[in-house]
């Protein structure tokens, strides 16, 4: 049984090296260069750890334009560490002298309950309470007149991968739309935030036409069951995730709440599940991957990889307490990613 689950940790690495020979090419670094000189709105997203909500994908935007925060449920708590690096964010797009729409999404499944979010014990009506909320924190932080910064709540159905954006009392559910024509969402979009610029609806706008292009693919394609229940194989924990963009494979936890034990028991349990319903099977078995990140060589460095190694020790501590019975399937990777390159490097860890 060894040499398969390790298996996954292979496919994970030279998936990885894949993705960083593609983002350093010349091709991909000038038009992602092209597409920040080109586009004035920076899009950031806050979104449930949740291995099947993957935005890029469902909207065909090119990797590493939107910005993602992971965590259980999409909850994020904006007077922890979580608001500093979203403070960094807007700050960094504000001197680059863009306008922010930060996306605060929930999720659900339209065909089955037991197919909605773990983080709120699967009831959509509370997942978008809290959301509601998570805006007006937002606001409260970068302005209420939006002049800058604009959250958007956004839901997410998992069945179809619909976007279902929330305003003015009202919502807009591209599950509905049939057609991508830009002046009926744009109308569609003003009517659900008359105050937003005009930059920031085009950047809507561009979200919305993606992703009804994608609904109208998987509608062609009759995505299988099995294909839009959980089946992830990997609980990656630590913020050297952004990059994996292979839907419904990896539970991504950024270390964001103050009770990190919390979402990595849940992330263990969905992976158990997976493998006790024979979405997952028990001889590939699945893994735990820790990461930090860095972008110069010295202490930044050996630092990230002092963390990756703590991340995991806490990890498979907190699954050995909380889910003992996923251990016997449990493989373990910790690694460290360079920033500039999206190269991930394992690192030596006690096992
Ligand atoms: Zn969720």
């Amino acid at each position: 049984m060894e040499p398969t689950r390790n298996k996954i940790i292979a496919d994970f690495l030279a998936h990885n090296a894949d993705q960083s020979a593609q983002f350093t090419s010349p091709d991909q670094t000038l038009s992602r260069r092209q597409h920040r000189a080109e586009n004035p709105v920076a899009i950031a997203a806050m979104k449930c750890m949740d291995g099947r909500i993957n935005l890029s994908f469902i909207t065909g935007f090119p990797i590493g334009i939107i910005r993602p925060f992971r965590n259980l449920g999409g909850k994020f708590d904006i007077g922890g560490h979580f608001g500093e690096l979203l403070l960094n964010w807007v700050m960094r797009a504000v001197a680059a002298g863009k306008d922010s729409i930060v996306l605060v999404t929930y999720h659900w499944s339209r065909g089955a309950t037991e197919r909605g979010c773990k983080g709120f014990h699967c009831n959509v009506d509370d997942a978008i309470a809290y959301t509601t909320d998570l805006v007006r924190d937002v606001e409260e932080v970068f302005g209420a007149r939006h002049e800058v910064v604009y959250p958007v709540q956004v839901g997410i159905e998992t069945d179809e991968d619909a976007l279902v954006f929330h305003g003015s009392g009202k919502t807009l559910d591209l599950s509905k739309v049939t057609s991508d024509d830009r002046d009926t969402l744009r109308i569609a979009l003003e009517s659900l935030y008359p105050d937003m610029k005009r930059r920031m609806i085009e950047s809507l706008v561009n979200l919305c036409v993606g992703n009804i292009r994608h609904i109208s693919a998987i509608r062609r394609a009759a995505r299988p069951l099995a294909d839009i229940d959980h089946k992830e194989t990997m609980l990656g924990v630590g913020p050297g995730f952004n990059w994996f963009h292979l839907p419904n494979q990896m539970l991504i936890v950024g270390p964001y709440s103050y009770d990190l034990a919390e979402p990595i028991a849940v992330a263990g349990k969905i992976l158990l599940n997976n493998i006790e319903s024979g979405s997952v099977s028990k001889e590939d078995g699945v893994a735990l991957l820790t990461s930090a990140t860095y972008w110069d060589e010295g202490p930044e460095k050996t630092r990230a990889a002092m963390k990756a190694r703590s991340l995991m020790r806490f990890a498979r501590a907190t699954l050995e307490e909380k889910v003992p019975d996923l251990m016997p399937y449990l493989d373990f990777g910790a690694g460290i990613l360079n920033e500039n390159t999206i190269l991930f490097t394992p690192v030596e860890f006690d096992k």
